[in-house]
């Protein structure tokens, strides 16, 4: 199969984030099955989804990892111009959901597999696919936790995101929570009664609204866009009715960190202003709903020259968008983004790539083949 046939196939697949992947898994599975290659399918603590390993070459050997996710964020079908999960072609375009973000990459991977089989690796090429990356890369963690179970320590990671096949070596890290604030309801004529769980979020919403305020003082990094950590109140909800006092309020927060800041300290100020509120009889939840630590990759690093010479192309130093790469980072293997698309197609109607860019993600898998051959 080339890789728009397989391209055609993963995206009639509706891999939506969030929910079980058992069909996709398989028909990977499968597909590596055909080629002689056993992959080792990985389930998560979901039970019903599941992460994808599998090694061409010798496992004992340090090799690169092929990095993308199996999971695509939901499409609105009344505003695509055809059905989002079956490929549609016009001229060099192929529509779909996923096309770009990412399966165009694991259809490129996947395609160069036959050659990779018989290029006689020296040093393997892990495919590591993986589940709810959507969900703030809810999955890939435990797969890299088992990496060295599976695997020699790996020279490098490449995580085939968009970058219109230009390795990116830095990215921000990110951490996303839901604080909920239980009070006391009742009568809004007896305030002195119950417990108000707005007015106490106020105190929790000015903590976040403060510390915004104070991350854009710096530290800076001026590969980023802003060139400083940031957070944002994105979700806030509570009360029932005008004259019930509430019970409830929620608030949903996400902090995005430059390398070197740890994101979940960003919250830290606004978790210390909901811990207090117990001190006043409310109940206080707090949930972290995804982490990943950011990207930095050294331009002098070994990885990166490779990329370099492999795609005849200076490394973009940043990009605004978190991946998986810092994921793999933060477990001591060097990462970096490269991958066939532009992400301003990403998460939108009508996401779609060219063929000549699968072409072009295929050509690059083949030539890191002939230098593992080497
Ligand atoms: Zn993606």
């Amino acid at each position: 199969m080339n890789a728009t046939e397989i391209l055609e196939k993963l995206v009639s697949f509706d891999s939506v984030v969030g929910a079980p992947n058992g069909a996709i898994v398989s028909w990977i599975n499968d597909y590596l099955a055909s080629h002689g290659i056993s992959a080792k399918v990985l389930a998560g603590p979901e039970g019903d989804r599941s992460n994808l390993f599998a090694t061409i070459g010798r496992v004992d050997m340090p090799g690169y990892i092929l990095s993308g996710h199996m999971d695509v964020v939901p499409a609105e079908v009344d505003e695509w111009s055809s059905s989002p999960f079956r490929l549609r072609r016009e001229g060099d375009m192929l529509f779909g959901r996923g096309t770009t973000d990412m399966k165009g990459f694991l259809a490129a991977a996947l395609a160069a597999v036959p050659q990779l089989v018989t290029a006689g690796l020296k040093r393997p090429i892990h495919l590591a696919f993986s589940y709810d990356e959507e969900a703030g890369c809810r999955g890939a963690p435990h797969l890299i936790a088992q990496l060295p179970t599976l695997c020699a320590p790996p020279l490098g990671a490449i995580i085939g995101e968009p970058s219109n096949m230009r390795a990116v070596l830095a990215h921000k890290g990110k951490a996303a929570a839901r604080v909920t604030i239980r009070g006391r309801a009742g009568h809004s004529s007896r305030p002195d009664l119950g417990l108000n769980a707005i007015h106490a979020l106020a105190a929790v919403l000015n903590a976040a609204i403060d510390q915004t305020a104070r991350l854009s003082q710096g530290p800076f990094d001026t590969a980023f866009e802003p060139p400083y950590s940031s957070l944002q109140a994105g979700v806030i909800a509570g009360g029932k009715a005008i004259n019930i006092i509430p019970d409830l309020a929620m608030l949903e927060l996400e902090a995005r960190a430059i390398s070197g800041v740890n994101p979940r300290d960003l919250l830290g100020p606004i978790r210390k202003a909901a811990d207090a509120l117990r001190d006043n009889g409310f109940a206080v939840e707090w949930d972290e709903m995804s982490a990943y630590p950011a990207l930095a990759l050294a331009a002098r690093s070994p990885l990166a020259h490779l990329m370099q010479e492999l795609t005849s192309e200076t490394p973009l130093s940043a990009v605004s968008y978190g991946t998986e790469a810092g994921l793999y980072q933060a477990a001591g293997i060097d990462a970096l983004i490269c991958g066939p698309g532009d992400i301003g197609r990403a998460h939108k109607p009508d996401e779609f790539i060219f063929e000549s860019e699968l072409a072009a993600c295929q050509r690059f898998i083949e030539a890191l083949g002939q230098r593992c051959a080497a």
